[in-house]
């Protein structure tokens, strides 16, 4: 009997079709944890769009709530393949998500636990909780992956 997807894993989906379509593999999930309900999916589309702010998170963020007819996101909680960056970790916190679950933690380009470390800040009037390095390995194995086949490629 198979399990169903967790969040995580879906978000690894999306990731990895990222990847497929030459992006950073990033992948964002929204959801509904009363009901366990996916809300939104994406992945990063930053060179397809020509959008440097087109990330994995704000691209879920933004289908959620057109989604939902809401300019928030109380109560929902996101799941992310890494640690967001600066602009991620602000969308999130102006989305008012519950919580934040995110795979690798990123020293070069996290916002969370590095860099700004935004929610810490008291120019941040909403934190989210965090809960970081969930299957950390898959996570940071897939972005070195990716990032070896660049180069060699
Ligand atoms: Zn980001």
């Amino acid at each position: 009997m198979s399990r169903p997807p967790s969040p995580m894993d879906i978000a690894f989906d999306e990731a990895e079709a990222a990847a497929s379509r030459g992006e950073v593999p990033v992948g964002a999930v929204v959801v509904d944890p009363a009901t366990g309900t996916v809300l939104a999916r994406a992945g990063n589309r930053t060179e397809e769009l020509n959008d440097p702010t087109a990330h994995a998170e704000v691209l879920a963020i933004r289908a959620a709530c057109a989604a939902l007819g809401e300019p928030r996101l109380p109560g929902l909680d996101l799941y992310v393949t890494l640690e967001p960056c600066a602009l991620c970790a602000t969308a999130i916190s102006f989305a008012r998500l519950r919580r934040v679950y995110f795979g690798a933690y990123d020293p070069k380009g996290g916002g969370v636990e590095h860099g700004p470390r935004f929610y810490h800040q008291p120019t941040c009037h909403h934190a989210p909780e965090v809960y970081g390095g969930i299957d950390e390995t898959r996570a940071g194995e897939m972005l070195r992956e990716f990032f070896r086949a660049r180069r060699t490629g």
